[in-house]
């Protein structure tokens, strides 16, 4: 079966995940899109979300916050602000994070900030869907 190479790297950890896979299903600004190899050359902005990597005919998940991809038909590169496998999750973590951004939104203060609470609930429901536990 035809790969592609995919590297996930961030600037605080560097390279997250370096492999070659079958296919990416990934969510842009512009929505899902799933690369397979040969893909044509594309440049676009991630939002967070659980990235699906099939390869070996399996199916894994990686974490990846807000980021940039670049595709060409040998290779993808992601730079994400943040990106995790589901063994580096830390999920009470994530569910505070989670917990949080509700009770951010539920205030309907003035004083939050709403883009703000929705990219870390976003954040956090991502890191819960790759771990595969249930939203609270
Ligand atoms: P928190 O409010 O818990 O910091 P966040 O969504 O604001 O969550 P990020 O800004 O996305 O956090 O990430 C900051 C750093 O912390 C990154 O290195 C990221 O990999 C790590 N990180 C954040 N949440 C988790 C988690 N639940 N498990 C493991 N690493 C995490």
């Amino acid at each position: 079966m035809a790969t592609i190479l995919l590297e996930v790297a961030t600037p605080d950890k560097g390279e997250v995940y370096a492999k070659e896979i079958n296919m990416l299903i990934t969510r842009s600004i512009c929505g899902e899109l799933g690369i397979l190899p040969k893909h044509a050359n594309l440049l676009t902005e991630l939002v967070p979300h659980a990235m699906r990597i099939k390869e070996g005919g399996g199916e894994t998940k990686l974490f990846v916050s807000g980021g940039f991809m670049e595709v060409t038909p040998e290779k993808i590169t992601i730079l994400a602000d943040a990106a995790e496998a589901p063994d580096d999750i830390d999920v009470e973590r994530a569910k505070a994070a989670y917990k949080r951004a509700e009770e951010r939104l539920a205030k309907k203060d003035s004083e939050i900030d709403i883009d703000r609470a929705e990219a870390a609930l976003a954040r956090a429901k991502a890191r819960l869907l790759v771990k595969g536990v249930p939203i609270p």
